[in-house]
């Protein structure tokens, strides 16, 4: 098989090739389609995340170079092994790649996502920058009829970021407001889809006037620009006191800061984006405010399966995406590296 991978953290993207796995047990050999390249995937080529304070999460802990990442995977099935079944040879589907180890109390028990041992495809184990990949279990294969294969991709961390984000503001009524922070790729899309999944009233807020207009051509009802000099309370008078939740999906120390000033008493601030970096907040908010800070991070392979029925029933609309060849990888993570450059995904197709 052909791999496109990082031969180097930060540096080099490269072309390998490598023997094509054969599948065993329950496991699917799937030949990848098409791959959205996700901010996260900056992150990893940089060979760290940034945990604030000059500490760093090391990927070379968790993988060895050279290394393919990727994890918004569209493939047909290449090989199943002797027990897999319910897929078809040739049938082409999304693939869920947040995968646990499949041992632990958190896997048996439905709750994958926090397993401790994660194998998640493209960040702990080989994805879809290289032409096959290997999947566990058939159960993390899921149709998508009706949708192209350059979209439908991106609903496997995009899609389901921004569903499983709006899901945990749920207990907002209708004439609460529920804030939006950063409308960029993964935010536009909750703007779009937070009438279906939560139903109160949305404002938008974006440091980037196009972002802005955008939000409000996709449903959000205010857009505001959170880096201004009265931001805090801009917000509080749009909202008519702040709103009752705010999502952050640029996790920054700033739009932290602005997303726990903005919310009203009893407020829930829900962090998305991994921009990091640190933040000091007063002990006593919490209290005082009623502050609950919560974490959300990807979603479910159900989660996946709601973003699916919700595309194919028309309530998401489609994000731009623009499809390259898979060995225009290394430009694809520079360009999305320098920010501003790329609307929308952009998709790597391998042929
Ligand atoms: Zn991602
Ligand atoms: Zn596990």
């Amino acid at each position: 098989m052909r791999q496109i991978a990082i031969m180097e953290w930060g540096g080099e993207v490269g072309e390998i090739s490598a023997p094509t796995p054969e599948p065993t047990g329950t496991e699917v050999l799937v030949r990848v389609e098409t791959c959205g390249v996700c901010h996260s995937d900056v992150h990893i080529w940089d060979g760290y995340f940034d945990l604030g304070g000059g500490r760093k999460w090391e990927m070379s802990s968790a993988v060895d170079l050279p290394f393919s990442p990727g994890h918004e995977i569209v493939g047909s099935i290449a090989a199943t092994g002797p027990d897999a079944s319910g897929v078809e040879i040739g049938g082409s589907y999304v693939v869920y790649p947040w995968i646990g180890c499949g041992r632990c109390s958190r896997c048996t028990g439905d709750e994958e996502l926090l397993c401790d041992s994660p194998a998640s495809l493209g960040v702990r184990r080989t994805g879809g920058f290289a032409d096959h990949v290997v999947v566990p279990h058939p159960r993390y294969l899921v149709p998508y009829d009706g949708l192209a294969k350059e979209l439908a991709c991106t609903y496997a961390c995009s899609g389901i970021t921004a569903y499983s984000a709006l899901k945990k503001t749920q207990h907002l009524k209708a004439d609460d407001w529920l804030a939006i922070i950063g409308v960029g790729g993964v935010g536009l899309s909750a703007v779009q889809l937070a009438d279906a999944v939560v139903g109160s009233r949305v404002v938008a807020a974006d440091i980037d006037p196009a972002k802005r207009a955008h939000a409000l051509t996709a449903g959000a009802e205010a857009a505001l620009d959170n880096g201004s000099e009265n931001a805090v309370k801009e917000a509080k008078r749009a909202t008519g006191g702040g709103p009752a939740a705010a999502i952050d999906f640029v996790g920054s120390p700033a739009t932290f800061e602005y997303a726990t000033n903005i919310v009203r008493r009893g407020g829930l601030v829900v962090v998305v984006g991994l921009f990091g970096g640190e933040v000091t907040l007063p002990t006593m908010t919490f209290p005082n405010k009623l502050l609950t800070i919560t974490g959300s991070y990807v979603g479910t392979l159900d989660d996946l399966k709601a973003v699916i029925a919700l595309a194919q029933a028309g309530k998401l609309a489609p994000i731009p995406v623009t499809p390259v060849p898979a060995e225009k990888a290394g430009e694809a993570l520079s360009d999305l590296k320098q920010g501003g450059k790329v609307v929308g995904r952009v998709v790597l197709v391998h042929d």
